[in-house]
């Protein structure tokens, strides 16, 4: 790029940090800077959420910038840290997981007042890396740059995208692939694991020290309750709820639901062979490593109440001071996961298709149709954005998505006898709860092999964009919009660790 001038080495503000979990006891985490990398290069920055945050995007650009956001200077007021966390994965406790390629930089205070971690992920080994190298590679930097971002946008709780940078290296899985660093952004970065790592240890203490930190950042009320560690528990199990109910209602399957996967905060977090639906079937699976289908579409639910069940145990000793009090507590409150989920992915599923308010005979409609789309191989997304056509009276569009269209009449009379009863038309409503848009696997796939292979990082920014505005109604036939033909379907998704 000729022309472009070259900002001076520290131009703009630099982040303010503020470094709570570092003046937590130190057995809490490691104290250690990232490791440098060759060659930084900046591949994309976040500039609205830089400004969000109270980040100088100017700064970020700037050669002192990039250094901080590739982990090769850590800039004054930072305290790099990684933190120690257990985490069952798959089901099999692992005492000691913890950050094993990534460094809390630190928390900044956002103008609007929120505490948020900035966190470099494939930053360098640490001493929680076991036989990883610490490194990432471009391919799942970008994947979860783009998949974080399309929650987002959904306005899905999830961990951010502030920068990815490629780091001029290159990184040894099964192939050699250029290397990246993701400077990710967290309510938190605390763990269900988290809890884990320290009740695995019968260190109370700390557990005392944890939770008030969550409650501090998370529940704040719950400082003044009669039993603060139940009143976090409980939001933990409602954000839980609500956040599933919020995944399953885009199509989205996590893939890797370990306990050091599950945020205390609700949000999102760590995207690895994560997948969004193509055609509708429960048992959906997509990452490679899922032999058992533990963490298929439809299990999330049940697989989040057992992580809420791993917290609870982690917590038994904050709850009450005789275990058979704190049983008797953590046992109400799990209960609550339940009809918390239930209610919220209902109320969702009935928005979906239009109705506002449930009534007698709601549910089979909804189970029926869910019913017809796995049979027919209809299209997640498109076949609720299409309803909405469909509740104008161009129904076209929705019945060819389906195997046998007939199979979609059958349904849609008794769904259009139920909105007849319903004030009002619903198709705006319907399209603003139905993406026309998510970053479907094969459009994802195809970006994050252009940026590895030809370094063209052309097809990840439209996808990008487009993933930004996933509401908004597309020409009819737009690729962004479309199911992958046969050809292009992608079966597996990989977590590339
Ligand atoms: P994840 O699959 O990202 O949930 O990671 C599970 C555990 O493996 C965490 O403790 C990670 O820090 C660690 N891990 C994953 N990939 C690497 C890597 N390349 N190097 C070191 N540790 C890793
Ligand atoms: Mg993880």
């Amino acid at each position: 790029m000729p022309d472009t001038p070259i900002p001076p080495p520290d131009a703009g503000t630099r982040p303010a940090f503020d470094n709570s979990y570092a003046r937590l006891p130190e057995r809490l985490f490691a104290r250690l800077a990232p490791t440098p990398v060759r060659a930084p290069r900046l591949l994309r920055l976040n500039r609205a959420l830089a400004v969000e945050l109270g980040l100088d995007p100017t700064w970020l650009c700037s050669p002192a910038g990039l250094a901080m956001l590739a982990g090769n200077a850590m800039p004054e007021g930072a305290e790099p840290i990684a933190q120690a966390y257990a985490g069952h994965q798959f089901g099999h406790f692992t005492p000691s997981l913890g950050d094993g390629r990534a460094i809390l930089l630190g928390e900044v205070v956002t103008p609007a007042g929120a505490r948020r971690d900035i966190q470099l992920k494939g930053s360098g080994p640490t001493p929680f890396s076991r036989r990883g190298d610490g490194r990432a590679a471009v391919g799942p930097v970008l994947r979860e740059y783009l998949v974080s971002e399309a929650m987002a946008a959904f306005g899905i709780p999830t961990t951010r995208a502030l920068a990815a940078v490629a780091t001029g290296e290159h990184v040894l899985r099964e192939d050699a692939l250029p290397g990246a660093v993701l400077a990710r952004v967290a309510a938190s970065h605390l763990r269900v694991g988290t809890f884990q790592y320290f009740a695995a240890r019968r260190d109370s203490d700390a557990l005392r020290v944890l939770a008030d930190h969550a409650i501090a950042r998370h529940d704040p009320a719950a400082a003044t309750a009669a039993n603060p560690a139940l009143v976090l528990f409980e939001g933990v199990v409602a954000r839980q709820a609500a956040l599933v109910a919020r995944w399953m209602l885009v199509g989205f399957i996590h893939g890797v639901m370990n306990t050091d996967n599950c945020a205390i905060s609700g949000e999102t977090i760590d995207y690895g062979p994560c997948a969004f639906l193509d055609a509708y079937h429960p048992e959906t699976v997509f990452s490679s490593i899922d032999h058992g289908g533990r963490y298929a579409f439809a299990n999330q639910p049940a697989i989040a109440h057992w992580n809420l069940a791993r917290l609870a145990e982690a917590l038994l000793p904050l709850l009450a001071a005789e275990e058979e009090a704190a049983l008797d507590l953590a046992r109400a409150a799990l209960a609550s996961f339940a009809p918390a989920f239930g209610a919220a992915w209902r109320a969702g599923l009935l928005g979906k298709i239009g109705i506002g308010t449930a009534q007698e005979g709601d549910e089979s409609l909804v189970q029926d149709l869910f019913a017809r789309m796995a049979d027919q191989g209809a299209d997640f997304t498109l076949t609720f954005r299409r309803l909405a056509d469909a509740a104008e009276g161009r129904p076209e569009g929705v019945r060819a998505l389906f195997a046998d269209p007939a199979a979609f009449d059958g349904w849609a009379e008794g769904w259009q006898a139920r909105l007849a009863r319903e004030p009002g038309t619903a198709a705006a409503a319907m399209r603003a709860v139905n993406p026309a848009v998510i970053p479907r696997n094969h459009l994802v796939e195809e970006a994050l092999a252009a940026a590895t292979e030809r370094d063209d990082l052309a097809p990840f920014e439209a996808l990008l964009a487009e993933i930004g505005r996933p509401f908004d109604e597309r020409p009819a036939g737009d690729r962004f919009t479309l199911p992958p033909r046969e050809e292009e379907r992608v079966r597996a998704t990989f977590c590339g660790t």
